[in-house]
């Protein structure tokens, strides 16, 4: 089985999809670079399945642009996206590897009413000279940001030795219990050999850091959503309410007043709603976000996380490594084991892994046994079996935006639980719960998977016809 990092899983990007917005991005980087300095006339991309239905609203031929234009997603200011796709338009231009290629952006990317039985995120690029196709490349958006290309061989897939290979709970569990260590401390072995522990270190702290400044922009920023549905923004105003009206300017500001808050039960659900909101409003308008596992469900771990760092017991900054460690090994058991793909498994893959990986990490943190961590994952997804995909006009606003919130709140309860029970009292462990979910995943009808043709997707066009 493929060994994943846990930065395969955390993924700096930009809003608001990671299987619509950021695998097309890295798809078109990768197919702009196949290109080389064999320059084309002309490119199509032909977009297939859930890319085709939801693909507007997710931001996808956006992306596809940029990617094409050999943009970076984890670096490319996203204020400067809006100007750079307008000027697409006007001048009827892409640049490519420095060279202009005509390209009408209303002509050339192509929304196909077909899907490709190979996957429900499928998407073609095509390079033309005068008629003759020169280069035509499948990629599969297969979520969390991942990308396969069609002739990629599941046989070459990266295999590193790893002192701990983890591809279930079972797996951890021994290797915690032959070795000693706690689960946080098996995971960054096992990264110590995708790169230097200095490397490690400094590329957990930079998601950490990612995550925080996502969270203060978005307690920064009010007014209404990109999109149509005139979905208002809500997270600075919570902010504002919580403190109440104390200002701030800097990121330091505002977490000195959140630290000197007082906090009580209603303020500190809160502001876990409220850190939750903050970030997916910024994925919902194209801002930075860290995928955990999935745009869409980027708000899920912050909010947790910050909930232990400003009204938890915080002990360091090993805490938040450790928590992440654990919570991205439990994402990674996911991807392997089922799905972190909504198009495949619906919504219990977004917000219910999230929602398992943010519980796992807490317990960690909180001194939770190495059973009392996997429980606190396996009752967090549990409780999100069966969770549809039903974004309302293919926009990852309705209910994407709340539904963080609740991802969130479920985590730290999940967390609560465990460290209140014996494990071994538990009658469903994790390994069986993911099975679960990739059974469910199989079932649902695709209705329910990210195609906005069922649930709430359908009943709200009478409310906003323009969905
Ligand atoms: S409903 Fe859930 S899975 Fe679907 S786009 Fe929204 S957050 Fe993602």
């Amino acid at each position: 089985m493929d060994r994943l990092s846990i930065f395969d899983i955390y993924k700096i990007g930009i809003g608001p999809s990671s299987s619509h917005t950021l695998g097309p991005w890295k798809a078109a980087n990768d197919f702009a670079r196949r290109i080389g300095n064999d320059c084309p006339d002309k490119i199509q991309i032909h977009l297939f399945g859930s890319l085709s239905k939801t693909g507007i609203g997710h931001a996808t031929d956006i992306a596809v642009q940029m990617g094409l234009q050999g943009f970076d997603p984890t670096s490319f200011p996203v204020d400067k996206i809006e100007a750079t796709i307008q000027n697409i338009l006007e001048q009827r231009t892409l640049t490519v590897n420095n060279h202009s290629i005509s390209f009408d952006p209303n002509m050339d990317i192509i929304f196909e009413p077909s899907s490709d039985p190979r996957h429900p995120n499928t998407l073609i690029f095509k390079a033309f000279k005068g008629s003759t196709l020169i280069l035509d490349n499948c990629y599969f958006s297969v979520g969390g940001g991942f990308i396969e290309h069609e002739e990629d061989d599941p046989g070459q897939m990266r295999s590193v030795q790893l002192p701990f290979p983890i591809d279930s709970a079972v797996d951890l569990e021994n290797h915690t219990a032959n070795s000693g260590n706690s689960i946080a401390q098996i995971v960054f072995e096992n990264e110590k050999c995708f790169q230097d522990s200095n490397a490690v270190f400094e590329q957990v702290d930079d998601i950490f850091h990612t995550m925080l400044a996502s969270v203060y922009r978005g307690c920064c920023q009010d007014g209404i959503l990109p999109g149509g549905l005139n979905v208002k923004r809500r997270a600075k105003r919570i902010c504002q309410q919580l403190l109440e009206g104390a200002d701030y300017e800097s990121p330091e500001e505002w977490m000195e007043l959140i630290r000197n808050s007082s906090p009580n039960f209603s303020s500190v659900t809160r502001w876990v709603s409220c850190f939750a909101l903050a970030v997916n409003e910024e994925n919902a308008a194209m801002g930075r976000i860290v995928t955990s596992p999935t745009n869409g469900a980027a708000g899920v771990i912050p909010a947790v996380l910050l909930y232990h760092y400003f009204f938890g017991d915080y002990k360091g900054v090993q805490d938040i490594r450790n928590f992440l460690f654990t919570s991205g090994e439990i994402g990674c058991i996911f991807k392997k084991k089922a799905t972190i793909s909504a198009a495949v498994g619906g919504c219990q893959a977004e917000i219910g892994v999230s929602s398992s990986m943010a519980a796992a990490g807490l317990t960690e943190v909180m001194g939770g046994s190495p059973q009392q961590v996997l429980m606190a994952a396996e009752i967090a997804m549990e409780h999100h079996l069966g969770l549809t995909c039903d974004p309302v006009g293919g926009l990852v606003q309705i209910p994407c935006i709340e539904r963080n919130s609740m991802g969130a709140m479920k985590a730290i309860t999940a967390c609560k639980l465990a460290l209140s029970s014996d494990p071994k009292d538990a009658i469903v462990n994790f390994d069986l719960v993911v099975k679960a979910m990739w059974d469910t995943a199989q079932e649902m009808n695709h209705k329910y998977k990210e195609t906005s043709e069922g649930g709430l997707a359908f009943n709200l066009p009478v409310a906003f016809p323009n969905c």
